[in-house]
């Protein structure tokens, strides 16, 4: 079961936002996450501290710097609790604010100084404490960096529901659809009438990647879900599609968040797993003496008949 919460995203263009560390010249193009907790109380400031750390240490090993023509010096968030709906549903809301610059053909919403871009992630003061915090924070960076914020002034959704950006469209189609237009994004209308829409990814999207990451679980889709799900290790990655929505938006970022799994000794017919339908590709390996780091169950570089006792011991278990 999904443990799911709705989370909403603004854009506040017109905001001011002063900051003190503004005085202080930062190293253009070089991208720096810095927070400022000053709105929160003693208390919520202890609490938070090591998640921001940890918030800020996760898009700084995300994006690498800028694209080119970019001079700015990384954004300046300010994070504050606030009454938004009581517990759950809304966990928190975020977005760029500030003024309006384009810099290298990327629209930027920027401090007073126009160097550094600029947001506020609010929490829920309800849901201040959840054990979601982290991806909470995770998610709402993302909308500040301007995921489904800044689309609109960079010209990447015209259209409900639909993502054209460049970077972004190639990795959805190398990842989850070769014959993709756009990559879908979130439209719904909830009770009420009211519409909700180019904010996220598309949470009805059911498509998965060749690691069996669906996109729906991406963090930048509208529901984010318990992470410490054993059953679904890939709740809340970071797919290459939202990556490359990133370069898009005028970052630059790592090639993809996947990390290959070490190979399983034994697993000759590489499905994850030593069971007896690896006995069969396990012979053909020692028949042919063609190398495969599965097969090479002693770890001595070369399959062969020394490979067939700890085979055994992988199969069996003992
Ligand atoms: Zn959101």
């Amino acid at each position: 079961m999904r443990r799911s919460s709705l989370l909403t995203s603004f854009v506040f263009v017109a905001l001011l936002i002063t900051f003190a560390t503004n005085a202080s010249a930062q190293t253009p193009g070089v991208f720096e996450v810095r927070f400022n907790d000053s709105a929160l109380t003693s208390q919520q400031r202890t609490e938070l501290a090591p998640t921001l750390a940890a918030t800020k240490s996760f898009w700084e090993t995300i994006i690498t710097g800028y694209q080119p023509g970019v001079d700015l010096d990384g954004i300046d968030i300010i994070v504050e609790a606030a009454a938004i709906d009581g517990p759950s549903n809304v966990l928190a809301q975020a977005g760029p604010g500030g003024f309006s610059v384009t810099r290298g053909g990327f629209t930027f919403l920027t401090d007073n100084q126009f160097n550094s871009s600029a947001g506020v992630v609010t929490i829920d003061t309800a849901d201040f404490s959840t054990n979601l915090i982290f991806d909470v924070l995770k998610h709402e960076v993302g909308h500040v960096l301007g995921f489904g914020t800044l689309f609109d002034l960079n010209s990447l959704s015209p259209n409900r529901g639909e993502y054209i950006g460049s970077e972004g469209v190639a990795a959805y189609q190398a990842e989850y659809d070769s014959a993709a237009l756009f990559v879908p994004l979130q439209n719904e209308t909830f009770p009420g009438g009211i519409q909700v829409f180019n904010g996220h990814l598309d949470e009805d999207n059911l498509l998965t990647d060749a690691f069996g990451r669906a996109i729906r679980n991406d963090l930048m889709s509208p529901v984010v879900s318990n992470t410490t799900n054993a059953n679904d290790p890939f709740q809340n990655f970071l797919s290459d599609t939202s990556l490359g929505i990133f370069r898009d938006l005028g970052y630059e970022t790592i090639a993809t968040t996947f990390v290959v799994p070490p190979p399983v000794l034994g697993d000759a017919n590489l499905d994850g797993a030593v069971t007896f339908l690896d006995i069969a590709p396990f012979i053909g390996f020692l028949t042919t003496g063609e190398f495969l780091i599965q097969a090479d169950c002693n770890e001595d570089g070369v399959v062969n008949f020394l490979d067939i006792a700890p085979f055994i011991t992988f199969l069996t278990g003992n």
